[in-house]
């Protein structure tokens, strides 16, 4: 079974390796009580790793995650990036993300002060001198999360005219994870920074990765779009 793309990093390989190499009724146990780990890497950092920790029904809601850190945050224009650059490089190396459709306190995310996900709640020669950190992401929260009630709905409608209303939810919801991630990673590296700030930092991450891709998505869409569009694009 293979979990990353060739050209990742020796942590993320050295990850896989152990995974697979535990003792084979260890893993049958855990195969069978559901429990799956799709891991993921940001394509210009080493790190921080990602596990993304989910249940066997939820693999499609584990690989938006991993798109995200895969390929969407490659798409946010530098300065989003730059904003947590320091941040990740503070993080803890490896990031375990416990996957759940919703928290019973309706949080979107949490950071977790001990790491419970058995793989890697202890220490382990393959994470070699990475720290360990873990949070939990409610994805469907994240979902139906209003992030920026006014510009999100404005933006709906104009997609909505444009016809490219499914894929530009899907980006949606991939950049608002990204920022819950960065959310709760930049608690990790600052437990004493005022949540204001730190939601302030992860909002305008969201904002401006979102108005980038809108940006590129309305020139493309100018060529091929329908009139209703145009008309709708002017007022
Ligand atoms: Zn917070």
């Amino acid at each position: 079974m293979r979990l990353m793309p060739p050209d990742d990093p020796p942590l993320a390989h050295a990850i896989e390796s152990y995974l697979s190499s535990r003792p084979r009724m260890a893993r049958w146990l855990e195969w069978v009580a559901g429990r799956r780990y799709r891991l993921a890497a940001f394509p210009d950092r080493p790190r921080p790793v990602v596990v993304v920790a989910h249940r066997y029904r939820d693999p499609a809601r584990a690989e938006q995650i991993a798109h995200a850190i895969e390929h969407d945050w490659a798409e946010t224009p530098p300065p989003c990036r730059d904003a947590y650059a320091e941040i990740l490089d503070q993080a803890p190396g490896l990031i375990v993300i416990q996957l759940r459709r919703k928290n019973v306190c309706g949080c979107l995310g949490h950071r977790h002060v001990v790491v419970k996900e058995a793989p890697f709640s202890e220490p382990h020669d393959a994470f070699g001198d990475a720290a360990v950190g873990e949070m939990d992401i409610a994805f469907d929260r994240v979902e139906s999360w209003l992030a920026l009630p006014l510009t999100d709905t404005a933006l709906d409608t104009q997609f909505i005219a444009g016809s490219r209303l499914k894929e530009f939810r899907e980006q949606q919801l991939r950049f608002r994870l990204l920022s819950v991630l960065l959310h709760e990673a930049h608690h990790m590296v600052a437990p004493q920074a005022p949540e204001d700030e730190v939601r302030e930092r992860s909002l305008t991450f969201y904002r401006e990765a979102l108005a980038n891709y809108v940006e590129i998505a309305r020139a493309t869409m100018s060529f091929t779009i329908d009139r209703s569009f145009s008309r709708l694009g002017k007022e």
